[in-house]
């Protein structure tokens, strides 16, 4: 009786599988599945039915053959359904699951910094102006009060223009500021963000295309406070509420008196940095460096533990620049300042290298989209 069941189910195995390679369709396949699986008259459903009359010690035996069977059915049925869903037949699509992720573009790190600095200033009333990449030479040098001994202008960082005398590809946003006042009387304020370049060979921090956001502000009795607390808010606003900004001396030629900006290190000096403002109860330039230093983590991956970020250069307006765009220095007075965006996502996002913002890595471009 044992044996004879036995090669019965093996028997049920092999047509089965003779079966199952001639199903072609998903219907012929759910027909197979009743014949062999269905609680009613499925094949295996049989044998399991003549396990009754089995003796006792032969039902464990037999019970495990008919189990194997099952299994081996069962499998070899979701494989073919697997195969046929493969095969793109739309009638297979499961509708009741959720659908898959597509995948969603997003800003580049790049353009991401670019908004996040124009919406700050457009909130403090600020208009945005947006220039010509290949700018006269007039405004990206002489107007800005470079004359033509200067340094700036060697072809070493200059890409001039073949057939074009008086054009360069600008090699800052600050032609912007020429353009602006030319064309407006004051009062102004604007910012202008966009591509500048200079020959410079690519390495972590340069590169021949950059991008920077120039800022411009034309109005009587301005002084240096007002670009001070100008420039406060935004880096508070951008880096966070804790910081605190230190003006050094700087030399720019469009600018008198220059100066480069820095902020106290986000990540380990800001802390400190805005309590020891908090107790003088004013802001002296410079003074709170000892707070900031009091907590400086000398490994500190963002300000390599000077806790200190160079982040911009700014100035009073040069007279003589006004001057040059037909405003009255006599009667305005302005400041201006420029920072370059990919030095804030290397200071704010940890980038290390600037060259990685370059090669389209959607793992690292990823992050931030
Ligand atoms: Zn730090």
């Amino acid at each position: 009786m044992i044996d004879e069941l036995a090669k019965e189910i093996e028997g049920a195995r092999r047509s089965f599988l003779h079966e199952l390679e001639h199903v072609q369709s998903p219907e012929k396949l759910a027909a197979l599945k009743e014949r062999y699986l269905g609680r009613k008259s499925g094949i295996i459903g049989r044998y399991l039915a003549r396990l009754k009359g089995v003796t006792p010690a032969e039902k464990p035996v037999v019970g495990q053959e008919i189990n194997r069977l099952k299994a081996f059915v069962e499998e070899a049925l979701a494989g073919a359904r697997d195969a046929l869903c493969a095969s793109g037949r739309p009638q297979w699509q499961d509708h009741s699951l959720p659908a898959s992720d597509l995948p969603v573009g997003g800003f580049h790190l790049i353009a991401a910094i670019q908004r996040q600095i124009e919406e700050l200033f457009l909130n403090m009333g600020y208009e945005i102006a947006y220039g010509p990449e290949a700018e006269l030479e007039d405004y990206n040098f002489t107007k800005l009060n470079i004359p033509e001994f200067h340094p700036a202008r060697d072809e070493q960082d200059t890409f001039f223009l073949e057939g074009f005398d008086d054009l360069v590809l600008r090699t800052h946003t600050s032609p912007m500021q020429v353009r602006y006042m030319l064309d407006h009387r004051p009062p102004f304020k604007i910012i202008s963000p966009g591509k500048a370049f200079r020959k410079d060979d690519p390495d972590a921090t340069h590169s021949p295309c950059f991008h920077q956001v120039e800022g411009l502000l034309v109005d009587r009795g301005i002084h240096f406070s007002h670009l001070r607390g100008t420039l406060e808010a935004f880096c508070r606003s951008f880096y966070g509420s804790g910081i605190v900004l230190r003006f050094r001396p700087g030399y720019f030629p469009f600018t008198e008196p220059s100066a480069e900006v820095d902020i106290s290190c986000f990540l380990c000096g800001s802390p400190a940095g805005s309590r020891a403002q908090g107790q003088s109860g004013s802001s002296p330039a410079g003074s709170s460096a000892a707070g900031a230093a009091s907590r400086l983590d000398p490994d500190c991956r963002v300000c390599k533990g000077s806790g200190w970020l160079e982040i911009l250069g700014s100035g009073m307006v040069h007279p003589k620049v006004l001057a040059n765009c037909g405003i009255d220095p006599e009667e305005y007075s302005g400041f201006a300042f420029g920072m370059g965006i990919e030095r804030v996502a290397m200071v704010k996002y940890g980038v290390p290298d600037l060259r990685l913002l370059y090669e389209n890595d959607l793992r690292l471009l990823g992050q931030f989209g």
